[in-house]
């Protein structure tokens, strides 16, 4: 009998930390890769063979999956819930339901050394600490073996995550707790490495001095909806806003050049799903469904994939405006519903460039290569939203 790693070519892990989590002797545990990935490293004289790696990794087994049955357009009805969250608050209102039913809630927060971390949550007011979008490789730790325990003693979990970790959870859960573990996946496009994220932290606290804040998904009213921004306070500035044009970390992580490599070929992204619901942004939203919801929304997507899905939805329905939509009108800007980003030329330069020469020297680079790019940018956000807005109505004629 063989593990894992003489099986699955690193390449082609995800880092969902499933196996390490299944081995009975910790022979598995978590390492990193050249650039940074998290993978899982064998302690060969602990290993007995018995093959559970093997049979609970994601990547190398085949999931069951459903077709979406249901798809609707939502928002919560809390601005605030709103404002917090990276889309339309489907999740903190889910969670908000599962905890106060007695149950638990995993997902990733930033903690406060900046590292992102799949973490339990059982109280609603620290819900904030999962909101938001963090767009680096979540580390799982233990945190499947935990969800595990608490199903074991009878407590609602609800399971949310990368479509990868969400997968991964199901696998080592099987079918055994129907009614009590719900799978929450967000459509998601790759994720950079915890490495090149804290090395961007690193240059950017040489900017701006020790950093206290950083968040993802910072949003401001706009034109035609609410944008999103980066933002961050150092010791040495206030509360600095950034649209993602101007940042080396944000703009590689758009232009989808720094992911793990099997991002690049995800099973996971497809219109079948894994998990009981698949929430999202709704881009475009304003196509299809105009009358619906005030203008300035951001808006999301949720995919009934499950009766565990529907059964949960059902639950926090009178939170949220939810309007009756279509597979095909949501996946039309969200191409990770459909097929896996593809892999843009000069990724391995950069990821080389980075290891060999520094974060400092590549974001250098960047603000080099895009100086008129930025400027516009930087000046952009400097007109005011009301003009730009009448601008905007006097061209589109509305
Ligand atoms: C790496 C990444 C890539 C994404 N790519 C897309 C995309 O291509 N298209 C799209 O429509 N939406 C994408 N999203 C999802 C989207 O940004 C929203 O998170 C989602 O729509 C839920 O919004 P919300 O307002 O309901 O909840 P929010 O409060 O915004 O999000 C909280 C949820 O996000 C999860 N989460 C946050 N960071 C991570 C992380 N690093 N790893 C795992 N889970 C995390 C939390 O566990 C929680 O479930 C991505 C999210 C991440 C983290
Ligand atoms: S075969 Fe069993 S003991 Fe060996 S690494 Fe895999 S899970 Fe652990
Ligand atoms: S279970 Fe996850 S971390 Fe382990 S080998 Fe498979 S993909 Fe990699
Ligand atoms: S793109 Fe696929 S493999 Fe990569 S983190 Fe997202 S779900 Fe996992």
């Amino acid at each position: 009998m063989q593990n894992i790693l003489d099986i699955l070519p690193s390449d082609k892990c995800c880092g969902c930390g499933a196996c390490i989590n299944a081995c009975p002797t910790q022979a598995l545990s978590f390492s990193q890769d050249d650039f940074g990935f998290i993978r899982p490293q064998i302690d060969n004289g602990k290993c007995i063979e018995c093959g559970k790696c093997i049979r609970t990794c994601p990547q190398y087994n085949e999931i069951e999956t459903s077709k979406p049955r249901r798809v609707l357009a939502a928002l919560n009805k809390n601005d605030s819930v709103v404002v917090k969250s990276s889309s339309g608050g489907i999740f903190y209102a889910l969670a908000e339901s599962v905890i106060s039913e007695g149950g638990s809630a995993f997902g990733a927060t930033l903690d406060d050394q900046f590292k992102v971390k799949h973490i339990c949550v059982e109280r609603i007011e620290d819900l904030p600490l999962l909101q938001k979008s963090k767009y680096v490789q979540s580390y799982t730790g233990d945190c499947y073996k935990l969800a595990l325990q608490k199903l074991k003693e009878g407590m609602m979990v609800l399971f949310s995550g990368t479509p990868c970790q969400v997968a991964a959870m199901k696998s080592i859960a099987g079918d055994k707790y129907a009614g009590s573990l719900f799978l929450v996946d967000v459509v998601c496009h790759g994720v950079p490495s915890q490495t090149f994220w804290s090395d961007y932290l690193m240059t950017l606290s040489k900017k701006v001095g020790s950093l206290k804040e950083y968040i993802f998904c910072y949003k401001r009213k706009a034109r035609n909806g609410m944008n999103k921004y980066a933002s961050f306070t150092g010791k040495k500035c206030k509360k600095f806003v950034k649209n993602w044009p101007q940042d080396s970390y944000n703009c590689f992580f758009m232009e989808a050049i720094n992911y793990q490599e099997v991002c690049y070929s995800c099973k996971f992204a497809r219109p079948e799903r894994f998990s009981d619901l698949t929430i999202c942004d709704y881009w475009h939203w304003d196509a299809y469904h105009k009358n619906d919801f005030p203008s300035c929304s951001t808006l999301s997507g949720i995919c009934v994939n499950t009766d565990a899905g529907k059964m949960i939805l059902d639950k926090i329905a009178d939170k949220l405006t939810l309007v009756e939509s279509s597979f095909d009108n949501l996946a039309a800007h969200n191409g990770c519903l459909l097929r896996p980003t593809p892999k843009p030329a000069g990724r391995e330069e950069l990821l080389q460039e980075w290891k060999s020469k520094g974060y400092e020297f590549i974001d250098q680079k960047f603000e080099k290569k895009n100086r008129l790019r930025i400027l516009k940018n930087r000046l952009q956000m400097y007109v005011p939203e009301g003009f730009k807005l009448w601008f905007y109505r006097l061209r589109h004629g509305n």
